[in-house]
Parts: C-alpha cells; structure tokens; sequence
C-alpha cells in the first residue's frame, strides 16, 4: 500500500478494531497516533507492541466528544509531526434497549457519543489538511447505519448520520483536496460484541454468506485502502465490510 502522508490519528485505538487499524496502518509505515479516554494501559501497551517491531507511535488521550480537548490533541499532533495526514474516527459506544424502554438520555448518549466525536473530528481534520490540500479521512460507521436493527434506534441513528455526514464532509473537502470516505463493518469480535450470548452471535453467523464473524483487521484493510493513495478517486463512498450480511 502507498501512501503520501506520514501520520494518522485514530480515535478509541486502545482495543478492538482501533488497535487493529493502529496495527495494520503501523506495518504499512505510518506514524500511528493511538488515542485513549480511559485505558492507558491498554494504549501504552499497544505503543510498546509496537516499538518492539520497529514500528512508530504516540499516544494521546482525550475525550473525542470534548470539542477543546480533540482540537488540542491535532494542535499537538500537527506541532509535533508539521502535518496531520489522515484520521480515522472510530471511537463508538452503543446503549442497547428496545426502543419502548429507551429514555431520551439513552438516545442523546449514543447520538453524542457517536456523532459528535465525528463531527469534530473532521471539521477539525478539513482546517488542517485544506491548509496541506491533502488528506483522507476514514469514518467508522457501521452496518446497523444502513439497515436498522432492532434494539439500537440510538446507535443506528448515529451510525446512519456519521454516513449522511460523511457525503456532505467530501463535498466540502473534494475541492481542498481531502476525502471523506465511510466503512460500514458487520459482526466483528471486538468487546462490543463479545457482550452478546454464544446463541445470539451464532444467529449472526448463520445470517453471514462468508459463515464467520468479522476481525478488526478486516476493517483496517478497509481503512488502508481508503486512506491511501490507491483509493485516490474514492471520495463519499460507503465500504461495506461486513461478509455480505448486507450487500
Ligand atoms: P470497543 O471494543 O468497545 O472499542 C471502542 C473504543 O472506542 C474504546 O477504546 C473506547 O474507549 C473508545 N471510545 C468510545 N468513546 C470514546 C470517546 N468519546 N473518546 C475516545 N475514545 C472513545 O468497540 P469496537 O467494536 O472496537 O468498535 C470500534 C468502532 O467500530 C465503533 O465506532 C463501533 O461502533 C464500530 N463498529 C463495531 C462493530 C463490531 O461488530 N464490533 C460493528 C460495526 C461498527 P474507552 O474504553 O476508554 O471508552
């Protein structure tokens, strides 16, 4: 994979298929800025995983829904490195109810959780990469974006939005040279799903044509090839990664 940049932050990249993105963009010679909110131990261990293959990272905690804290971490970032070359906004929560027992603050949670972080996340990625007039953003949305799922109206709203944001991010940042692209991963082993019975994943499985759950790094080839040059006239597009649960 080529690519002309030098750096990437990646948001909620102490686990799961952040850390698998972090991985995969790493052995593909970027510089890997691992963000954190709450366990620096995972990212500090994640940063030592990678120094002993000779791979480069930092990490940078913030909250990514805390508008002054993701701005300072960029001001960091591009003060350290001279440039942010790509982001990839991946920090999720989900707060699963069925929507008859789900409160307004379940729903405001995830939306803000979700699409905020989004949003501040690539408003502040197009000033810094207008002023490069270079760069690519990867957002993570999810599948449940595309076709709803029943105990997540809170989730897939914002899924669905990050997919809507995205297209209207590429226009805006198609004539500064940045590119907005969305993935929308299916079932992936990841904390988030391990949460669910044995019967309900194997419900999945059934449902999935390739007949396996998903692995981060599934996603972070995604991310790669959407990051990187090679994708170099893919702007608002969706990349379902999902096995072909939903085509
Ligand atoms: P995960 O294992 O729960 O990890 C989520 C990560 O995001 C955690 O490191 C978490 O950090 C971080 N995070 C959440 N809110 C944050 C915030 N405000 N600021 C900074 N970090 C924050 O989840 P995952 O399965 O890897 O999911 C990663 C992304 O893929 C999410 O956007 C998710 O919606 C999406 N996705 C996952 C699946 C799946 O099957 N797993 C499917 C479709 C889409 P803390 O631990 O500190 O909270």
């Amino acid at each position: 994979m080529k690519f002309s940049g030098k750096n990437v932050l990646i948001t909620g990249a102490s686990k799961g298929i952040g850390a698998d993105i972090a991985r995969v963009l790493a052995e593909f010679g970027l510089k890997v800025w691992i963000n954190y909110r709450s366990n620096a131990d995972l990212a500090l261990k994640l940063k030592a995983e990678l120094d002993s293959k000779g791979l480069q990272s930092a990490v940078v905690p913030f909250d990514a829904t805390n508008e002054a804290e993701f701005i300072e971490a960029i001001k960091l970032i591009v003060e350290s490195d001279g440039e942010l070359s790509y982001l990839v906004n991946n920090a999720g929560i989900t707060n699963d109810k069925l929507a008859l027992r789900m409160k307004l603050e379940d729903f405001d949670s995830v939306i803000k959780g979700n699409l905020n972080s989004c949003f501040i996340g690539c408003r502040e990625a197009l000033k810094v990469m207008s002023k490069q007039k270079s760069g690519s953003v990867v957002n993570i949305s999810s599948i449940v974006g595309e076709r709803g799922n029943p105990g997540q109206v809170n989730y897939s709203a914002s899924k669905g939005g990050m997919i809507a944001m995205t297209k209207s991010f590429a226009y805006e940042g198609a004539m500064r040279g940045v590119r907005f692209n969305t993935i929308t991963p299916g079932f992936i082993r990841t904390d988030m799903t391990e949460e669910l019975s044995e019967e309900t994943k194997q419900s999945y499985v059934n449902a999935i044509p390739l007949k396996r759950l998903g692995e981060g790094s599934d996603i972070a080839n995604g991310v790669a090839f959407l990051l990187s040059d090679h994708s170099s006239y893919i702007t608002g597009e969706v990349l379902k990664i999902n096995g072909g649960m939903y085509m």
